[in-house]
């Protein structure tokens, strides 16, 4: 993964968020980005290994307390957290988002090259559908999984990839750049 920068830095198994390990064998891949406008990948890293990243655990809502994904891409990284054989808590609660996917978190503090993430992230989502046997089809943004008693239940999420808090052309460009890159590994 020369190209996509890849780092594994993994939260420790049997804390915070991988405190209970649930198995996975993933079908998707959901896109975020973080809507922090200060922290980069290292520093998202470094949150999650140290447990910072709560969320109230409740029935039907978040099962483990803690939020965790599996990679977050920034302009000059991409940073592990996760195995992919794992559940993350990113998508939504309970439902299939959160116990097929794998998530990835795109960066969008200030300062950084938005477009240099964007390809990036592509770049990775197309090494995982090769390696994992993931369609295309199946390379969501995060409003794909509506979340039960949230409002709205579909997040705006990546934003910036939606039009109009949907999936539209800009979602569209960026799956052709994931095909792209796809068509690449050969
Ligand atoms: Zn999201």
């Amino acid at each position: 993964m020369g190209e996509v920068r890849l780092k594994v830095d993994l939260v420790p198994k049997g804390t915070h968020g991988r405190r209970v390990v649930r198995p996975m064998s993933p079908r998707y891949i959901t896109i975020h980005s973080t809507q922090n406008w200060t922290a980069d990948a290292s520093r998202h890293s470094l949150a999650l290994k140290r447990g910072a990243l709560r969320a109230p655990k409740r029935r039907g809502g978040n099962r483990i307390g803690y939020l965790i994904w599996h990679f977050t891409v920034d302009d000059r990284v991409a940073i592990q957290h996760l195995p992919t054989s794992e559940q993350g808590e990113h998508a939504d609660f309970d439902g299939p988002g959160n116990r097929y996917s794998i998530g990835i978190e795109m960066c969008e503090h200030r300062g950084s090259n938005r477009a240099a993430t964007v390809e990036r992230t592509a770049k990775l989502a197309a090494v995982l559908m090769k390696k994992h046997g993931i369609p295309l089809k199946n390379v969501v943004p995060h409003y794909h999984w509506p979340r039960r008693g949230a409002s709205p239940p579909n997040k705006n999420c990546p934003h910036f990839l939606l039009d109009n808090g949907r999936p539209g052309a800009k979602w569209r460009a960026f799956r052709g750049r994931v095909n792209y890159h796809y068509r690449r590994l050969g």
